[in-house]
């Protein structure tokens, strides 16, 4: 099994099944289509569109909505940290290798405090041993390429409908009238099912907003990216390849609003006094874009049929690159309890309620680390520098903490507990071969 292995998918914890693999053998023309379960996926930015995907390799019958067109999705300027969470689920659906020319790899990743002295480096060798052949510790991935990608692949699956750039039929009600067996709200943030399904949602905005944008950098480290700490916010230096750089700006929501409306020189000039020393601003290469920042968290994922996914149930702050990650885990978790339904009789309801239950403590954690780091790290409080500095330190010079600091941002909390199929078939455990 070198794709997708459902060896661990489990029922009841003690209760280990064994399913067959993601590929031709549970294609619809081996299946049933009548017997099909039915999903309606409202949403195809990269969480919708990647659930569509995989639901569709499972035999499901998909159709995917969207009021915009592909051309609307795929045209948004912004790039994603991918992690290898997000790497073996890609691997899974054999979307890697056709992304691979977009995937700018970095090798190094450093963190800088701006009021404490050491930095720390993350290399390779810092990554659980399971992760090291892929040879960085984590990617940059332009939303582009990506878009039309999934897209592509959308288009070419017999039993996906695609409905984009249909405002009429992305309307709250239609799914629910549909008669799907399962209806999944992808649909952002201001998720318009999310409150028409009268879910709650916790929400604890940020007075930071961030400012993303991307620009051409002279002087820095191949294949290195950088998260500073200041006082006014976290600032990432992520690569895009060559000299372009995606940066993830926090501060004050006003002040990102404020310097997103300057022109681009004047701009140029204040990146030049913040990027950590040098890296040098050259030019703008896209539109800067300030957007408000909050942590929010649906402390119900689910509600019978109706599911949440992506940033329709959560949302936290960019700190550690962390969004699309979460999003992605929800979709393998999503795909893992269908398959589970569809091969080890596992019931309808339960699908839903289980999602909710698992899904829940990893975007707890993840949350509440985000928000933890940055109150730690985003202010110029003196009493707080001391702790800053021992942290970093313990960091610096610690490799198991590195390791463990590492695994929880790249491969998920929830590993340290239960590694991913991939690594026990490799024969590690807890990323540590055996
Ligand atoms: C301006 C901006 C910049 C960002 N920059 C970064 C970054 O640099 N790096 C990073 O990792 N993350 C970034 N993010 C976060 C990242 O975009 C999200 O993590 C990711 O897009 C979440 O994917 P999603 O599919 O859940 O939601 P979205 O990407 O928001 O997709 C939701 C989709 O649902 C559609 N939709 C809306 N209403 C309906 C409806 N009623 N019915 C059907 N469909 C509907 C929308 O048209 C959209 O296509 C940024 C977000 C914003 C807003």
């Amino acid at each position: 099994m070198d794709r997708w292995s459902f060896s661990t998918l489990v029922l009841d914890p003690h209760d280990m099944v064994t399913l067959p693999m993601l590929t031709d053998e549970l294609s619809p023309t081996n299946k049933d289509v009548n017997d099909a379960l039915s999903v309606g996926i409202l949403g195809s930015g990269p969480t919708g569109a990647l659930l569509a995907l995989g639901l569709s390799r499972l035999g499901c019958r998909v159709q995917i909505h969207d009021p915009l067109s592909a051309d609307q999705i795929s045209s948004r300027s912004r790039a994603y940290a991918i992690t290898h969470s997000s790497r073996r689920l890609l691997e899974r659906l054999d979307l890697w290798t056709s992304l691979q020319p977009y995937l700018v790899p970095f090798r190094q990743l450093c963190l800088q405090d701006q009021w404490s002295k050491p930095s720390v480096w993350f290399r390779i060798a810092d990554l659980a041993p399971a992760n090291r052949n892929a040879d960085a510790i984590g990617w940059i991935l332009d939303h582009q390429p990506l878009m039309q990608e999934l897209l592509k692949r959308l288009d070419r699956e017999a039993n996906v409908a695609l409905q984009l750039g249909d405002r009429a039929s992305s309307g709250v009600g239609q799914a629910r009238d549909a008669g799907f067996d399962l209806i999944v709200a992808a649909d952002g943030p201001k998720s318009s099912h999310r409150q028409a399904w009268r879910l709650p949602l916790w929400s604890f905005p940020y007075r930071q907003g961030c400012l993303t944008l991307k620009v051409s950098l002279r002087g820095a480290a191949p294949a290195t990216a950088h998260e500073y700490f200041r006082a006014e916010g976290p600032f990432a230096v992520l690569p895009l390849g060559g000299q372009a750089f995606q940066l993830v700006w926090s501060a004050p929501l006003n002040r990102c609003r404020e310097r997103a409306a300057l022109d681009p020189s004047t701009l140029l000039d204040l990146l030049a006094t913040v990027l950590p020393s040098g890296l040098e601003p050259e030019a703008l290469l896209d539109q800067p874009v300030a957007v408000p920042l909050q942590w929010s968290l649906a402390p119900k994922l689910a509600r019978g049929r109706k599911i949440l996914l992506g940033e329709a149930g959560h949302r936290c702050h960019p700190v550690g690159g962390q969004g699309l990650n979460l999003c992605w885990r929800d979709v393998d978790e999503l795909i893992a309890l269908v398959a589970a339904h569809q091969h080890a009789g596992l019931a309808l309801h339960q699908v839903s309620a289980r999602y909710s239950c698992r899904r829940l403590v990893d975007l707890f954690l993840i949350g509440a680390g985000t928000d933890v780091l940055l109150r730690l790290f985003s202010n110029s409080w003196r009493g707080l520098r001391p702790v800053r500095f021992v942290i970093l330190l313990l960091i610096q010079r610690l490799p198991l903490l590195r390791r463990i600091a590492l695994q929880v941002m790249t491969d998920g909390p929830m590993t340290i507990l239960k590694a991913p199929p991939e690594w026990k078939q490799r024969g590690f455990r807890h990323g540590v071969q055996q």
